[in-house]
């Protein structure tokens, strides 16, 4: 099986309309992407994650807006971090790389290893002891990548991994990796794709502010081709104890149980201030409270699970409601799945588990509220 196919028969829309042919984000945006036939494609045919109407948010804004969330939790490994890392390591094989190296708050260093496995490169992760997500290391260790907990937060590990991939021979797959924001616009394309036009909002939770850049590229290029009409209002978010974007100063000691946006010294700082003037964008903060509030609305009313940092879009999008124009259409990223961070939901949930009922009908029954 080869897994380059040439780029004049899988070019959207065509490909995309039968989800059963879906050959990845790579085949399918070929044209907008820096690849070549030289590129060897790895794939595990992320992309095409469904944009689902949010009722039960419009709801609570009311005034004809309409919510959708884009759901990026159901990519393979969980996470948005799969459309940067197909490109990432695509690129990182194309230029003979036997192993690649990150800084992960978890979701980077899952599909990291994911793809970097794939591929038959090493994969080694640097991570914060204690603050990566349980699913989040799972997957890192099943994957196979080398797992390197440091006693120090994620900038720290930034830090080493940038100065690891200077001295060593790994190639650091970082958001600070141009591939990955040229994987991760495609986000934008299939939100287009699919409303016919480009939202008039866009939330998103930002950690190191890798994504908010990426779809406002993705959004800037399909405008420019003429497949959109407009230009979103991008609208950020951060974690009230991890936000230097709406401080305007580095967080020494961010503090957030959103822990994949639990970075205090951003990345792509300048990008993101770039992308919020040119679309008229702004940065708030959002408290833990509220994220939970949200994360629980989007689980119990939307039937949507995702993890807590995700949830930080809705909960923003919630927090200046007031502020949506009449009849606007919002799409409110997901970032990651719920499955991600099960000991967070347990804890958080208001509903409980009913323990210790013996295995009989009419007890059962009482207990079920007959
Ligand atoms: C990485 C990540 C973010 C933050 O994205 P940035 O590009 O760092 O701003 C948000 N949510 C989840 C679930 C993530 O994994």
């Amino acid at each position: 099986m080869t897994l380059s196919t040439p780029s004049t028969k899988l070019i959207y829309p065509t490909i995309a309309k039968a989800a059963n042919n879906w050959h990845g984000l790579i085949e399918t945006y070929r044209p907008y992407l820096p690849v070549s036939e030289a590129t060897p494609v790895v794939t595990l045919l992320e992309g095409n994650t469904p944009l689902i109407p949010a009722q039960a948010i419009a709801a609570k804004i009311g005034r004809g807006v309409k919510v959708y969330v884009k759901y990026d939790g159901l990519n393979p490994t969980g996470s948005f971090k799969d459309r940067g890392m197909t490109m990432a390591i695509s690129k990182a094989k194309e230029d003979g790389a036997k192993a690649v190296i990150c800084a992960s708050t978890g979701n980077t260093s899952a599909a990291a290893a994911a793809y970097a496995r794939r591929a038959g490169m090493k994969a080694f992760v640097i991570i914060p002891d204690g603050y990566v997500a349980l699913g989040k290391l799972a997957q890192a260790l099943l994957y196979g990548a080398e797992v390197i907990a440091i006693d120090g937060n994620f900038d720290d590990a930034l830090t080493i991994v940038r100065q690891l991939s200077e001295n060593y021979p790994v190639t650091l797959v970082n958001s600070v990796n141009p591939y990955r924001l040229q994987g991760q616009k495609t986000a934008a394309f299939e939100v287009v794709d699919v409303l016919g036009d480009a939202p008039d909002w866009l939330c998103i939770p930002v950690g190191n502010a890798g994504n908010i850049t990426a779809y406002w590229m993705g959004f800037c290029e399909y405008h420019t081709s003429g497949k959109s009409s407009r230009l979103p209002k991008m609208m950020g978010f951060q974690a009230a104890g991890s936000a230097p974007l709406i401080l305007g100063e580095r967080v020494a000691n961010p503090d957030t149980l959103a822990t994949a946006i639990r970075i205090g010294n951003p990345a792509n700082w300048q990008k993101a201030i770039a992308v919020k003037e040119a679309s008229a964008g702004e940065f708030n903060a959002v408290t833990d409270e509220e994220i939970l509030a949200a994360y629980r609305l989007l689980a119990a009313e939307e039937g949507v699970f995702c993890e807590p940092a995700s949830a930080a879009s809705v909960a923003g999008l919630l927090k200046v409601k007031d502020r949506v124009p009449e009849n606007a259409t919002v799409v409110c990223v997901l970032t990651g799945n719920g499955l991600k961070d099960p000991d967070c939901a347990v804890e958080h949930s208001f509903n409980e588990l009913k323990q210790g009922v013996p295995k009989d009908l009419q007890q059962i029954a009482k207990v079920m509220g007959f």
